[in-house]
């Protein structure tokens, strides 16, 4: 009999799961039973979401129980299960290697950030999913699948929302291990980033700008870089905020990994440290991705209509993302800048102000964060996204009886 546990809300309690169990499958056999019993399902990872996206109408499955190994074989990582950032990342610094970015937390689980397109920051540096050179699925019917860049479902397996079936282990892009040092700066104005988007973002490997869209000294410029201090955001008047780091609204928490030395990759690259609670807690998170060649004008247009979103605000952060080639890619064939909202957790006044937002950045072709809120219908999803329907395709193939076809599912992308 397979163990089961409540299901819950996700991580800022902003959701409550229709579905009312979790089932905790102990082996690959025991989750293929699972599945292949199942008229509805969906996979409950660490929960970092903000929407309905892992969500079913009968029950979840969590792969919790099930093995994690992590293993090193050439320049790639497999990792089995709900191995997360923070379990991987030291064991591969520990053998000299590293992944090319991270997100700004390592909390979060592998199969999870690379499902929906977590990504960090930087002009050149793809999401989490753009890293994936492979990975295991158990379809439907409990089939397992390796799928590879040479298989032609691979463009929807890396960033499958979830919709293929159970993703039981991905195989992760290493490159050798690299240092990094990062600082936090006030004092560059905002006209200085709106009006130069490619210097400022394409100054260090890795930057962001958080901005509350109206009084600049909340405004903070977050560089990380391969070398020392950059000189570029000095030359824009940036001073170092020392150790009183505020992220606009964002109540003031010892949880930020160090500044101002240098350290290796995975304890640098995320905002928050694996140890302590990121970011707020008590929140809503949205994002929006515009082409990057657009920034200027997409940076315009939410300002103007900043005051309509203010009271809900905690705090704006700005990164960027290469392009890549995954069919539901929010970067899917260009660059993008990505415009990221936390909000207070008040889920309907949230709701209130995104029509705003997202008719703000209507005329960019602006595609949602798949793990965040967002209210724009699915058929603005799909006119934003060339391949949505080869995506479907492939689902159907993968999944014809839709067990992992939710209601998230059904509005984005179409019944
Ligand atoms: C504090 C905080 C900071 C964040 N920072 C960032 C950031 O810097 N960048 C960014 O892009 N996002 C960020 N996010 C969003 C978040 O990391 C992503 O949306 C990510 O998907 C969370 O993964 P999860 O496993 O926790 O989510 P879950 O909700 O558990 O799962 C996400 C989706 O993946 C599917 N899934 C998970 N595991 C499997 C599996 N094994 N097989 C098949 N499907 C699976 C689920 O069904 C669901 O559809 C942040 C979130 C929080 C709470």
């Amino acid at each position: 009999m397979t163990e089961t546990r409540p299901a819950g809300t996700t991580w800022s309690g902003n959701h409550h799961y229709r579905a009312t169990e979790v089932l905790l499958p102990a082996d690959l056999d025991e989750l293929a039973e699972v599945v292949a019993s199942a008229d509805s399902l969906r996979v409950q990872a660490t929960r970092h979401t903000f929407n309905d996206i892992a969500d079913a109408d009968a029950a979840l499955v969590s792969l919790e129980r099930m093995p994690t190994r992590i293993d090193l074989v050439g320049d790639r990582v497999r990792v089995e299960g709900l191995v997360t950032f923070a379990q991987l990342a030291p064991v591969i610094e520990a053998q000299g290697r590293a992944l090319h970015n991270l997100g700004s937390l390592p909390h979060i689980s592998v199969a999870g950030a690379t499902a929906t397109g977590t990504h960090g920051s930087g002009i050149r540096n793809g999401n989490l999913s753009s890293a994936v050179r492979a990975v295991e699925i158990l379809d439907a019917t409990g089939r397992p699948h390796r799928i590879d860049q040479g298989h032609e479902w691979f463009p929807a397996a890396a960033l499958s929302i979830g919709a293929l079936g159970v993703v039981t282990a991905v195989e992760l892009q290493t490159e050798p291990t690299y240092e990094v040092t990062q600082q936090a700066y006030t004092g560059v104005a905002w006209d200085d980033i709106a009006g130069d988007p490619e210097r400022v973002f394409g100054g260090s490997r890795s930057v962001s700008v958080f901005t509350t869209w109206g009084d600049p000294a909340h405004d903070l410029v977050w560089a990380k870089s391969d070398a020392g201090a950059p000189e570029w955001v000095e030359d824009l008047g940036g001073r170092p905020v020392g150790d009183d780091i505020h992220l606009g609204r964002i109540r003031t928490v010892d949880n930020t990994t160090p500044r101002g030395s240098v350290g290796p990759w995975h304890t640098r690259l995320p905002h928050f440290r694996a140890d302590a609670l990121p970011s707020d807690g008590d929140e809503i998170q949205s994002e929006y991705f515009v082409p990057f060649a657009a920034a200027r004008d997409a940076l315009a247009a939410v300002r103007a209509i900043a005051p309509a979103f203010d009271a809900q605000l905690l705090v704006t952060e700005l990164r960027t993302v290469a392009g890549d080639d995954l069919w539901l890619s929010p970067a899917y064939q260009h660059d993008v800048l990505a415009i990221h909202f936390t909000w207070r957790n008040d889920t309907e006044g949230v709701l209130a102000v995104l029509p705003h937002i997202e008719a703000a950045l209507a005329p960019f072709d602006v595609r949602p964060h798949w793990g965040k809120a967002f209210t724009m219908p699915g058929a603005a999803v799909r006119a934003a996204l060339p391949r949505a329907a080869d995506f479907v395709a492939a689902a159907r193939e993968a999944d014809p009886r839709g067990v992992f076809r939710n209601a998230f599912v059904e509005r984005a992308l179409g019944r």
